[in-house]
């Protein structure tokens, strides 16, 4: 915590605004929507809640069917579930996102375009939403899916809790903030993020009747605030003013994290490059990267082996490291839902090692990791020898 979070939640405490309505619940909705270039963001208490709450203003109902990627934090699936639909699984691309070729060839082959949705051939059910996520602040390649999704009405809720910052540097999209392209678009503010407020998320939307609604769904749809007249079903899901307030503190921040995490990434991939297959994971050159998340890529055929062994490793050295995500459509709850020729994703999942990183983590840190890295690659170079 570098900047002014002390002196805005002090202020709510001395001023008593600790609940969910308060100065800072409209200041930081109103510069998160400034900074992304968003019309307009709604605070919620997670990326979760947000997520299902954009999904259900998507249209995403009971019975229905979500496109999702394989290869994404189990919330993003989870959120489908909530809303009574089935996710369809997806591979991954070279950057762990949603493979945009094989989603338009699913769309293209594999779903009827019937009255003014897309049905899936294979189930008959509605095709309600397609959710790409910006895996470690990498940018999915959005240009291309956006017209085909218009055409087929297939809106688009971008899940952009981990690439708050990121935004697209060529073609259409050009300046645009990830979070600000689909129908809907989710940040997440959680611990892990690149900013955080403990706990919390946002709603990004330009349509201002979905975030009307948005705003209705999660302050427990009140439609007689006084008299207590409920017309729908709501969530207590709206983020408190103390929450809110550290995150003005940490949005003023963010510029100088991303230059941190930027520096952090040239560090390691520097460090790295010495050594035969392994490198850091490459980032699209359509974007640029809020450098979330440095992840170590092991190219060889037994990369699994290798992973588990350098992880137990760094361990040992006290240094923590964690593997991809498990696919999720092999997951227990998931595994019964269909996946469309799902390759690479596997591959990913074997071949990574996310590495350690935070704002102040210094140079001389990366430079540890990087001396054990080379050290265990030694080793095994070594042993294979
Ligand atoms: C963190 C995260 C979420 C969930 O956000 P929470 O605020 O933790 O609920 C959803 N999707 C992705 C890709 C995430 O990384």
């Amino acid at each position: 915590m570098g900047g002014n979070e002390w002196v805005y939640i002090k202020e709510c405490l001395d001023t008593g605004w600790v609940s969910s309505a308060g100065k800072y619940v409209d200041l930081f909705e109103t510069r998160v929507a400034e900074y992304t270039g968003a019309r307009h963001a709604i605070a919620c208490v997670n990326g979760t809640a947000a997520l299902q709450v954009a999904m259900q203003l998507a249209g995403v109902r009971a019975g229905d069917e979500v496109i999702v990627p394989t290869i994404t934090f189990i919330a993003s699936i989870n959120a489908v579930l909530y809303n009574g639909a089935t996710p369809v699984f997806m591979d991954a691309d070279d950057f762990y996102n949603i493979d945009v070729a094989k989603t338009i060839e699913f769309i293209k082959n594999e779903t009827l375009f019937k009255g003014c949705s897309s049905f899936n051939k294979t189930t008959n059910k509605r095709i309600a939403a397609l959710v790409p996520v910006h895996v470690f602040g990498n940018a999915v390649d959005l240009e291309k899916l956006i017209s085909l999704c218009e055409e087929r009405n297939i809106p688009i809720v971008e899940d952009a809790a981990e690439s708050l910052g990121t935004r697209y540097t060529q073609g259409r999209l050009k300046e645009r903030h990830t979070g600000t392209i689909g129908k809907l678009g989710c940040l997440s503010f959680n611990g892990n993020k690149i900013i955080t407020t403990g706990g919390g998320g946002m709603i990004l939307t330009d349509d201002d009747s979905l975030a009307e609604k948005a705003r209705y769904l999660t302050t427990q749809a009140k439609d007689d605030a006084v008299r207590y007249i409920h017309d729908e079903v709501g969530y207590n899901y709206r983020l408190t003013n103390i929450q809110a307030a550290m995150g003005v503190a940490q949005l003023e921040q963010l510029p100088g994290i991303m230059n941190a995490k930027h520096q952090q990434y040239e560090n390691y991939a520097r460090g790295i490059s010495a050594l035969a297959d392994v490198s850091m994971a490459s980032r699209p050159g359509y974007a640029n990267n809020n450098n979330w998340m440095p992840a170590l890529r092991i190219e060889t055929d037994s990369a699994i082996s290798m992973r588990e062994t350098l992880m137990s490793y760094l361990e040992k050295e006290q240094i923590q490291t964690r593997p991809l995500w498990y696919p999720n459509h092999k997951q227990e709850m998931y595994r019964n839902c269909q996946s469309y020729q799902i390759k690479r994703s596997i591959q990913l999942w074997e071949q990574t090692l996310c590495l350690p990183s935070y704002q102040q983590m210094e140079e001389k840190q990366i430079n540890q990791v990087v001396d054990s890295i080379s050290t265990w690659h030694q080793k095994q170079t070594r042993l294979q020898g």
